[in-house]
């Protein structure tokens, strides 16, 4: 039995029209359900005779993603725990807004970096996802926002459990699914993958020329600081990736922006905001993201307060750099940024 996700549309085609025998027009309809329509059931291909259904699942399986529960916030997001095929358990987020559907997705079932502000740090690393599996996520929430506004998501973030850039092969083969015009065929233009910062994997993305934007999590542009927050900045510090976002710019001229959370007297003074400046002037950047921080069980970090928000952006705003402050959405079902956990 062969996973059916898992053969390329040539080969596909080969099985079908050589092997089974039958027709390319079928051949295409069984390749629409599986990346178009996104069935994950044999029985749900409805246009296809019962005995082909059945000759195809003695062929291929499907390694099935399922909702296992959802939660909605009082602002609408929801949070999806999805249950793998061998009984582990990630989450992904819907954020619905009048014009955007955006889907924030998971790379790996939990995370070996352990920022010190993340819930899923504190997981560990189980294991990477399989690309179908990061496909599914999407195809998945898709049909939840089929099914409740009537249009398809428009945007992708991966943002959710796990370091992408750890997982680069899988990550980039679901991604090519989700743009390719005959399958998803979302541009690559709405989907941001974000990163903690592995400076000779953003060069790989360059050297690859995707065509997705770029999200750094910086939240301190201060090495000894951003090594207290977040341990991989020891083998990857604000030179090296100040080097590697010049060289994903050259490559791809991607957008990229920098995630900055403040955190409470740690990341939020006026030295701060002076050192994000001095980091933003060296580095090909589009924007400044500044993440409310949302808080999480046994956390160490308390969100500034609106005041020292406000002098914060206002030091940025005033050097002329171009930030936003990004407001936390479904902080009541902790399906915020760095709260993802199972
Ligand atoms: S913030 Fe991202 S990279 Fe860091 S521990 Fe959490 S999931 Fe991993």
């Amino acid at each position: 039995m062969k996973n059916i996700r898992e053969i390329s549309k040539a080969d596909l085609n080969d099985i079908i029209i050589n092997e089974m025998g039958e027709s390319k027009y079928r051949a295409q309809q069984i390749y629409d359900w599986i990346w178009k329509k996104n069935v994950s059931r044999f029985e749900d291909m409805t246009n296809l005779s019962k005995s082909l259904q059945a000759a195809l699942a003695l062929r291929f399986f499907f390694r099935n993603l399922s909702i296992d529960s959802m939660q909605e916030s009082v602002d609408g997001t929801v949070k999806y725990k999805f249950k793998t095929s061998d009984q582990h358990f990630i989450e992904g987020v819907l954020i619905p807004t009048e014009h955007r559907k955006t889907a924030c997705i998971s790379s790996q079932i939990g995370c070996s970096l352990s920022c010190k502000f993340c819930a899923t740090g504190k997981m560990g690393h189980i294991r990477n996802l399989h690309f179908d599996e990061i496909y599914e996520q999407v195809a998945l929430i898709n049909k939840e926002v089929e099914k409740k506004y009537g249009c398809k998501l428009t945007n992708l973030v991966l943002m959710g459990m796990g370091e992408p850039l750890l997982n680069y092969k899988e990550v980039l083969k679901a991604i090519n699914y989700i743009t390719q015009p005959d399958a998803f065929a979302m541009s690559p233009r709405r989907i941001t993958l974000s990163t903690a910062g592995i400076a000779k994997m953003i060069k790989q993305l360059g050297d690859d020329q995707v065509r997705f934007k770029l999200a750094l999590s910086l939240h301190a542009a201060n090495d000894v600081k951003r090594s207290q927050l977040m341990p991989i900045n020891e083998h990857n510090n604000l030179k090296t990736l100040a080097t590697a976002l010049n060289y994903f710019y050259q490559q791809t001229k991607g957008e990229i922006t920098l995630e900055y959370t403040l955190l409470q007297n740690f990341n939020d003074t006026v030295k701060d905001a002076e050192e994000l400046v001095k980091f933003y002037r060296t580095v090909p950047v589009d924007l400044i993201n500044i993440i409310e921080y949302n808080t999480i069980k046994n956390g160490i970090f308390q969100p500034s307060s609106e005041d020292t928000l406000e002098r914060f952006v206002g030091i940025l705003s005033k050097q002329q750099v171009n930030v936003r402050v990004r407001r936390s959405r479904g902080k009541d079902i902790a399906a915020a940024c760095g709260q993802l956990v199972v």
